[in-house]
């Protein structure tokens, strides 16, 4: 069944979340489904019945669903994930800890993974082939990346190596954010799968393999990983996939270590320098950490950089009493600075958003695919092909037997 066309009162509510201005990091609140601002934007098919309900009885129907599936179900959190659908996950963590999680699963029939598309996808790839992944909202993707087109991928490296020396090795390494279909690629061309925690790692694997690299799909990533590494910024060079040859010249590409993808994630690009040096205006003592999809100025400025689960580590092992501003995702934020009442903690972006693909994962999903598993029938299934999950798999165990 199809929901229905928002109200004018939600059309007011959209205007309102997409002004960069007023989008207001207090109004994380629980809301009916089809309350939800964005709402317009997310998978529709959800039955009608579902749209209008409290949070209270939402929560009343997972509690009572997940207790039905016992121990068939492990349900899997992104630290990006609101409150009130994390409060639900069995394991929590960043990408490449969701991954392992995924990976030593035994015994049980279905994972519902909380985050976006291509964790779930990982999840199909790394768990045993009898368990079926579901995501809650078939919306929940990730912009990061939708900027790698496998085509466009596939192109740009026949380009690339048409204009090398045959004996100049690339080493593709793809960012846990993409499709399946490019973790296959990479498998297929010795490269590697990355993650923000190990990304270091994965270049020196690659290094050792290859005079180059080709990182996609996060050009802040990469640069920051190949920085701390003492490759200078001029012997990065970024591949603008909308322009042919990547925009690059044949003598840029030859000289070039690392080929940097165009792309970003939406909502760690609108940290800026600017922002740490108010921070730090008002916080004279303050400790600036942010995560290294954020620009390479941004990363520079800062005291710090990590992981999502380095973030947290940092932030929590830290004195009472310190100050941290933190340029990561509000509600992992929000969460982090709830449970350290002894330090200041906030957002270096005051009109944050949250990531809004991660958004898309709300309560109402949770109760409507936990529902139907209760009744036999697995809807939002997320299911890697053979082929794609052969490949994949070859490269998310290099990832996963790194030191
Ligand atoms: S935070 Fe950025 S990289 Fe992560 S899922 Fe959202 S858009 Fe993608």
């Amino acid at each position: 069944m199809t929901a229905s066309a928002p109200s004018s009162d939600s059309a007011a509510l959209l205007e309102r979340y997409l002004n960069p201005d007023t989008c207001p990091t207090d109004r994380l609140e629980p809301l009916p489904l089809i309350e939800e601002p964005a709402f317009v934007s997310w998978q529709q098919d959800i039955p009608r019945s579902y749209l209008g309900l409290p949070p209270e009885e939402i929560e009343l129907r997972i509690r009572s669903a997940r207790a039905i599936l016992g121990e068939r179900l492990v349900i899997l959190g992104h630290h990006y994930q609101r409150d009130e659908v994390i409060q639900y996950a069995d394991f929590t963590g960043d990408s490449f800890k969701l991954a392992q999680h995924a990976a030593k699963q035994q015994g049980i029939e279905f994972v519902l993974f909380c985050g976006v598309h291509f964790m779930a996808e990982s999840a199909d790839i790394l768990t045993p082939p009898g368990v079926s992944v579901v995501l809650p909202n078939m919306e929940a993707g990730c912009s990061m990346a939708d900027m790698a087109d496998p085509g466009d991928v596939y192109a740009a490296w026949d380009e690339m190596q048409a204009c090398l020396d045959p004996s100049k090795r690339i080493i593709p390494v793809t960012y846990m954010n993409s499709a399946a279909s490019l973790k296959a690629f990479v498998g297929k061309r010795e490269g590697i799968v990355c993650t923000s925690s190990n990304a270091p790692k994965t270049f020196e694997y690659a290094f050792e393999r290859g005079e180059k690299v080709l990182f996609f799909p996060d050009q802040h990533l990469g640069r920051n990983t190949g920085y701390k590494m003492g490759i200078p910024l001029e012997e990065m060079v970024t591949w603008d996939w909308r322009r042919p040859l990547g925009g690059l010249t044949p003598d840029q590409i030859e000289k070039a270590r690392v080929i940097l993808w165009k792309g970003h994630c939406s909502t760690h690009q609108r940290f800026s320098v600017d922002q740490i040096e108010k921070a730090r205006s008002e916080y004279p003592d303050l400790n600036v950490i942010v995560h290294p999809e954020c620009s390479w100025e941004v990363v520079e400025a800062a005291d710090a950089s990590g992981s999502t689960e380095q973030i947290i580590k940092t932030v929590s092992d830290a004195e009472a009493g310190t100050a941290w501003g933190i340029g990561t995702e509000i509600n992992l934020v929000k969460r982090l600075a709830d449970e350290h009442p002894d330090k200041t903690i906030f957002c270096l972006d005051p009109v944050v958003c949250p990531c809004s693909t991660m958004y898309r994962i709300h309560p109402a999903y949770l109760a409507w695919t936990l529902e139907r598993l209760t009744q036999g029938e697995i809807v939002n299934r997320v299911e890697v092909d053979t082929k794609t999950r052969k490949w994949s798999l070859v490269a998310l165990e290099r990832m996963l037997a790194l030191p």
